[in-house]
């Protein structure tokens, strides 16, 4: 019996140091994105957000009762954790597991820019009651009010909750696009592609209004007073930057679509501004009829359609000035002179669906994947279906007669997120490059090959890293040709100066 003692001191000995290497600890206030360290947060994996929000459109307001529910699971041991959050919006409450929970509201390090009239990226720190164990599932309510305020990036342009305001002057509602950070303008998130999730938005508004969320229309229900609650569901993984609540006066349609590579048929969801010239609205009705077509055109190419509808949002909000590819429904803002949606514009969005929203780049330093993806099926199928005048190959040429100077950023090595949608390392180079390849290993190999990436990566993301080496694999060119093709995507992806590999050089 004595000798147990001195075992029983010993086991204790052996065991302090190991329990105090697990003692919780904060999560990281950033995801190490290396154009934007501010934003995302470690020791968490978000796995699913409700999104309830109570919008008066004519005051552009978030009333009492709009909150975010948030089902993560604890990566490590966690004593407090972060979300991305601006502080323009007032927060009534905060609780985990339904235990209330402190916060903190900061901003996030380092600072972005000197400039006061760009936005800097702020972090709502959450201290829950008790510490939450690694593994275990745990559910956050933010519970906010308030106004909130539109991000303005590095370049001045502004993203996020973007107030609709027509170029006659009349505002009323929002025209949401996120990219790249703007979901934190209107709701808390880890708000990084790394950690994509699953949503149910609810938005409450008005009768009279439409009110759109990523995914399918789950319903609407009537409040009862003189309001409606339309409720989107999207089942798949999204990143934060492609989802939206955009509400506003629209002409509204739910139709359906035969996807022929799966079969299934898909709810086809239009949102068309009421406001603005008709015959521009027309327009808009006649160029969208090609949806359909278009995605049929590109999941015969790039595999199956990732999600489970297709849709599009054309407002009329002159100030943005671009489209952005939110997921199941590309958003168009429109220009001065009214809505607007190209076919070419139309297609590159599409294409997005599989290249950017089903598979992201991992970091905003690999928006390159996105764009070149993109913007090779807007020439592919330029020259294949609408006439363009240009083939890819004439492209492929073309992109090296640009000014050398342009080539001085190379895609993979932006530097600062201010060149995060420059044309010719974004979108021009990476296009061409992807053709190049096009060129080098043929339609078949090719194709083959855009379709591998988006089942092996579905729903997920892709690192330079992992897109050379599944080319390299898919090329069919044997180890000497590897190799080449390596020294390929090299100078395309990161040389300073104009890439001196071709397709000729494969021949
Ligand atoms: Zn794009």
């Amino acid at each position: 019996m004595r000798r147990a003692l001195p075992l029983a001191v010993l086991a204790t000995a052996l065991l302090l140091p190991a329990a105090a290497a697990a003692a919780p600890k904060p999560g990281a206030l950033s995801a190490g994105d290396p154009l934007f360290p501010q934003i995302g947060n470690g020791g968490y994996d978000a796995l699913h957000y409700e999104i309830d929000l109570d919008y008066d459109p004519a005051a552009n307001a978030l009333r009492a009762g709009t909150r975010t529910t948030i089902t993560a699971e604890a990566t490590h041991d966690l004593s407090s954790f972060g979300l991305d959050f601006q502080r323009d919006l007032a927060i009534a409450g905060v609780s985990v597991d339904g235990a209330p929970a402190s916060f903190a509201r900061r901003d996030a390090k380092p600072r972005l820019s000197r400039s006061r009239k760009v936005t800097q990226p702020a972090k709502l720190i959450v201290t829950p009651a008790a510490p939450l164990a690694k593994g275990s599932r745990f559910t956050v309510v933010v519970e906010y009010s308030g106004t909130p305020k539109p991000i303005v990036d590095l370049d001045h342009t502004e993203e996020g909750w973007v107030r609709a305001c027509s170029k006659s002057g009349s505002c009323d509602g929002s025209f949401t696009v996120n990219e790249p950070i703007g979901a934190q303008s209107w709701f808390p998130s880890n708000n990084h592609m790394s950690d994509k999730a699953t949503f149910a938005t609810s938005i409450t508004a008005p009768d009279g209004y439409t009110a759109l969320g990523a995914g399918d229309l789950a319903s609407t229900t009537p409040a009862g007073d003189g309001r409606t609650t339309w409720r989107w569901v999207e089942s798949h993984p999204t990143a934060t930057y492609l989802t939206t609540a955009t509400t506003g006066r629209y002409d509204f349609t739910t139709g359906s679509m035969h996807e022929r590579t799966s079969g299934a048929t898909l709810p086809l969801y239009g949102a068309i501004t009421s406001d603005g010239p008709k015959k521009r609205r027309d327009v808009v009705a006649r160029n969208t009829r090609d949806i359909p077509a278009m995605v049929n055109f590109l999941a015969k190419r790039f595999g199956a359609y990732p999600f489970g509808s297709v849709g599009f949002v054309s407002g009329w909000v002159p100030a943005i000035g671009y489209a952005l590819e939110n997921q199941t429904k590309p958003h168009f803002a429109g220009t001065e002179k009214g809505p607007e949606v190209n076919r070419p514009e139309l297609l590159h969005e599409l294409a997005h669906q599989w290249m950017g929203d089903d598979v992201t780049g991992r970091t905003w330093q690999q928006i390159w994947f996105n764009e070149g993806w993109a913007t090779f099926a807007e020439v592919y199928w330029g020259a294949k279906v609408n006439d363009s005048g240009q083939s890819p190959r004439q492209f492929f040429r073309r992109v090296l007669e640009i000014d050398k100077k342009e080539y001085r950023r190379p895609p993979a090595d932006l530097g600062s997120p201010l060149h995060l949608f420059d044309a010719v390392p974004v979108y021009n180079r990476p296009g061409a490059m992807i053709e190049g390849y096009r060129e080098i290993v043929g339609n078949h190999r090719f194709f083959a090959f855009a379709r591998k990436l988006t089942g092996q990566h579905r729903y997920g993301t892709i690192s330079e890293g992992e897109f050379v080496k599944a080319a390299k694999r898919a090329s069919g060119l044997g180890r000497g040709g590897e190799r080449r093709l390596g020294g390929y995507f090299r100078q395309w992806l990161h040389r300073a100066g104009k890439p001196r590999i071709t397709p000729a050089d494969f021949r």
